[in-house]
Parts: structure tokens; sequence; C-alpha cells
């Protein structure tokens, strides 16, 4: 059967979730028993996201063939059961990129190169990748277009989804539009018209979009639904309240509950799927994160500026899953590492139950990383370090207990102990974008390793986004001193995990398991260190002196 397609734009204004609206539609149709990939198309210019600041932009998300893409990726993976690879997304920047060297090489035959049609044409050229036999079957791929319709630089890849109806045929095309329904307080009303002038503007654009999902604080009454129809040439059915949640992962079944995967496939003209979708595992999921009977405080120590929610989007989803498979909720105490100094360290970690230090790039706030760090190792506090937080720990570990007091990674200057460091291999490649260990790679665990034993398997294979490693000319001495290297590349050579029998629970990796978390599928990382904040918790409030009743 033909792949059908399905095109999501965004009206109004940016942020209204349109990547997580294009991932929850993906996980109702792939209940329906449909294979689904999801495919993002950005209109910005960088050639790939990996350039950009994740303080500005959001986090990159990794795949497993090393792509750095947009955080919708990650949405997507996490909703969708397909992994994604290089091709699933790409940016105006890598169309111009090719269309450009095309012409350079002389491909266009002497022709004046424009936009329509030889950049739309490299558009239509890469959707087909991202969709095609090299994905495997496909029968239903949504595309989402990145920004707001009516910005100037998304006029190319709007044109190109227009044309793609008469390429593929009305029947195998739809457009789903995201607007927002604004609630304005001082009149107390939802407000329709953002909505209408932006169906309008995707309509002089030649598209009519055949389903709306409309943002709003609250769902929509009908007389609204029917309202936006009236105005915007769609029926009632087709207007979808996609209201605010407390939990993303109920969107599937709120789409569901309003009939979006039916009129998705009655508009397709699908007898495919099955009759009523598969929503099961996503209800038992929604059950068990309401109200957990448990609530496990972490520290995550970073650096922090404001408005950054996005900036560890698939550690914060981890956390989240990790602790709904231990009945927990997670609540992150958000710490800048640049205030912690050892006179306030233990006032900065008072009453949380575990402390986490994520992945990172330069000098800015590494020494209050490290002195957490020595207060997690020496308190006996359940400790998760990742990329930058696994390097730190061997650091904290090297200077503290190895007697090295200059240990340093030569991320941060030249050192006489760069016990992280970058391998020959890698010293002398300069351009950005070229230098980093990307994407999934083999890691054999240690027999006997707490790594082992909380994966249950003795090769795993895990993502990564880093330039710097554990230099092998101090693997000895660490072990030497007391820290295991719990986790390797198959030949040894790079240290990809490790842990301290004696205590707790204190693991780090050099990859990033929340790239491959899933809310159905909770990575085991996550959940086991997690368990250890709960143990801990536990046992302190079993073991706390009763309280004293007074007369
Ligand atoms: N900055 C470190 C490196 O490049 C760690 C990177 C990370 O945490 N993702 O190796």
């Amino acid at each position: 059967m033909q792949t059908k397609f399905i095109f999501i734009t965004g009206g109004v204004l940016s942020s209204l979730g349109k990547g997580l609206s294009a991932a929850a539609i993906g996980a109702v149709m792939e209940a329906r028993g449909l294979r689904v990939i999801n495919v993002k198309m950005d209109p910005y210019l960088n050639v790939d996201p990996g350039t950009m600041s994740p303080y500005q932009h959001g986090e990159v998300f990794v795949t497993e063939d090393g792509a750095e893409t947009d955080l919708d990726l990650g949405h997507y993976e996490r909703f969708v059961a397909r992994p994604l690879h290089q091709r699933n997304s790409f940016t105006a920047g890598k169309i111009y990129q090719n269309v450009i060297e095309r012409e350079r090489e002389g491909g266009y035959l002497g022709s004046t190169v424009q936009v329509i049609p030889h950049v739309t044409d490299e558009i239509k050229r890469m959707m087909e990748e991202a969709t095609g036999p090299k994905n495997g079957r496909v029968d239903l791929a949504i595309i989402e277009i990145g920004g707001t319709v009516g910005d100037i630089e998304s006029l190319p890849f709007i044109e190109a989804i227009r044309q793609m109806r008469a390429d593929k045929g009305p029947e195998n095309v739809l457009y789903i539009h995201v607007t927002l329904v604004p609630y304005i307080r001082a009149a107390g009303e939802l407000k329709t018209k953002p909505t209408q002038h932006s169906v309008k503007e995707l309509l002089s654009l030649g598209i009519q979009p055949h389903i709306l999902l409309c943002r709003s604080e609250t769902p929509i009454p009908d007389e609204l639904r029917q309202k936006i129809a009236n105005f915007c040439n769609v029926g009632k059915d087709d207007v979808i309240s996609a209201h605010d949640v407390n939990n993303i992962y109920k969107l599937p079944l709120v789409f569901h509950e309003q009939g979006l995967d039916a009129r998705i496939l009655q508009r397709l003209g699908g007898n495919w799927g099955v009759a009523a979708p598969l929503l099961d595992r996503w209800q038992d999921y929604v059950d068990r994160s309401e109200q957990p009977p448990h609530t496990l405080k972490v520290a995550v120590v970073g650096k922090y500026v404001q408005h950054q929610t996005d900036t560890y989007k698939s550690l914060n989803e981890a956390l989240t899953h990790g602790g709904i498979v231990n009945a927990a909720r997670v609540e992150l105490k958000y710490v800048d590492s640049g205030d912690i100094d050892p006179s306030n360290v233990a006032r900065h970690l008072a009453g949380v139950d575990a402390v986490l230090i994520p992945g990172g790039f330069g000098d800015r706030g590494i020494d209050g990383k490290i002195h957490a760090i020595r207060y997690a190792r020496e308190n006996n506090l359940p400790f998760f370090g990742i990329c930058l937080g696994m390097q730190l720990a061997v650091v904290e570990f090297l200077r503290n207990v190895g007697g090295l007091a200059d240990a340093n990674s030569s991320e941060f200057g030249p050192t006489q102990h760069p016990v992280i460091h970058l391998m020959d291999s890698q010293a002398g490649i300069t351009a950005k974008g070229g230098t980093m260990r990307l994407g999934a790679y083999p890691c054999d665990l240690a027999p006997g390793s707490v790594a082992r034993r909380i994966y249950g398997a003795d090769r795993i294979s895990e993502r990564h986004r880093h330039r710097f490693e554990v230099n092998p000319a101090y693997h000895a001495l660490l072990e030497e001193k007391g820290m295991r290297i719990s986790g390797t590349s198959p030949d040894r050579t790079l240290v990809e995990m490790i842990e301290l029998p004696g205590h707790p629970y204190f693991v780090a990796c050099q990859f990033h398991p929340e790239f491959k978390s899933r809310p159905l599928v909770p990575h085991p990382l996550f959940s086991a260190f997690l368990r250890a904040a709960l143990e801990r918790q536990l046992l302190r409030e079993r073991t706390k002196p009763a309280p004293e009743i007074s007369a």
C-alpha cells in the first residue's frame, strides 16, 4: 500500500507544542496498527541544530546513527516505537547546502537556480528519502514543519507540501493545522479570531487544512468548535480541542476521545488498521502516574539560565519515566553549580534524595559540580553522572582520593594531569560538528558490576555526544584507588561506565541514556537510580527518631 502523508503546520505563534501533537498523533495511529514515521523539517538556516545553543533552542537530541537533531525527534521517539535517523529531520540550511553544492557541480545544466522549483524539489526529494523504502514499511508519514505559517523562511516548505497533494493524490494527503485559542481574562472568553486569521494565512498559500488542533488552556466548548468550523471551512468534528494537560502522555488518549484517529482514517480513505486503537498501555502509564504514593527529590546540578525548560528535555522525561516504575513522582531541584562552594554544598543538597550531574560543555560552574560530587560520594547520597557528569566524577575521585590535586579535563585548559582528554584520533579536527563521538556505540559491562546487574546484559549499546574521554593513562590508578570501570568499549580503550563499590549508589556513564528512555519502556539506569533514592528515603524515614510526645 502507498504511504499516506499528514502534514502538520503551526499558526498564530510558536511554542504551541506542535512537536508533541505530531508525536501523540503518531502514537494513536500506531495504536491503530499502522506503521508510522515522524519527520521534522525546520526552516532555519543552520545545517543541523548541533551548533545551536541548547539554552536558546532546547536540547540537541541524538539519534542512533549520530544525527544531532531538533528536540522534537525526542518526542517522536518517546511516543512512536520506530527509531529515527539522520534523514528524518532536516533544515532549510541543509536543503540550500544541497542545492548550492549541486549548482557548483554544474548539476543544473545552465538553468537559473530558483526557490521554485529547485529548492521545493529538493525539499520533496528529502521528504521522499525521509519516508521512503530505506525506512522499512511506512503506512503513514507525519511530517511537521517547524516555525509558524506566514514566516518568510517557511514559505518554500509550505509550497512543497502544497504540491505534495497533487503529486500523491488528494486521498493520500491530509493537512493538520495547530493553532491557539487564547483565553482573554478581561472578557472571560476563549477567542477564535487568531485561529481564523491563521487559517486564512494558510489558505492564501494554497492550503485548506482538514483538521484543526486548537491549543487552549481549557477544553473548547461545542459552540466554539462549531464557530471555528464555520469560519475555517472544516467540519465541527474536525476541530479538536488540544487543551492543556498535566501529563503529556495523556495526549494520545485526549485525541482519541475526540475521535481524531477515526477522522484521520476516514479522510485518508483508510479501512486499514484496527477498529479501535490499542491504547491500554498508555492508559496504564497515565493511571500509574496520577498521584503516586512516593515523591523523590533529585538535585540536578548544572549551569542554568532563565527560560530553559527544554535544555534537558530528554533527561527530565527519563527521570519522570524512571519515577513511575518506582511509584514515585520526581521533583527536580535545579541547583546552579555556579552557586556551590565547599561551605554551602551541604545546604544546597540538604533534603534531596539523590544527585544527578547531567551533560554539559565549557568550564563555567565546573568547581561547583565537583563539590557536589564529592559531597554525594562522601555522604552516601545516590549519585548519577551523565557524560560531563561522569568525567567530573573521575576528576573529583583522582583529585581527592587519587592524590592528584591538579587532575582535570583538558577541556578546561592545560594541566599536569589531563585525566580527561582528547584521544589522539580526535586531536587536530577543528570543524564544528566534526569532532564529536556521536550516536550509538557498543559497551561491554564488567562481570559482577552494578551496571551489569542493572542492565541484565553483558553488552549494551547507548548513544554518545561528546569530544573528551577518560585518559587511558589513568585507568589503572582509578581502579587501584577503588573506582570500578564497569563499562568499556569492546576494545577496552574507552571508559563508558564507572561505579564506586561500597557506596549505596554511585554510577556514571559517558553516554546519554536519557535519549533511549520511553514512557512505556523506562531506561534501567534511571529506574535503578531512583530506586536507590527511594530506598534511602524509606530507610531514613524508618530510622528517624520518633517525635517527642508532649504531655
Ligand atoms: N564537554 C564534554 C565533552 O565534550 C562532555 C559533553 C557532554 O556532556 N555531552 O566530552
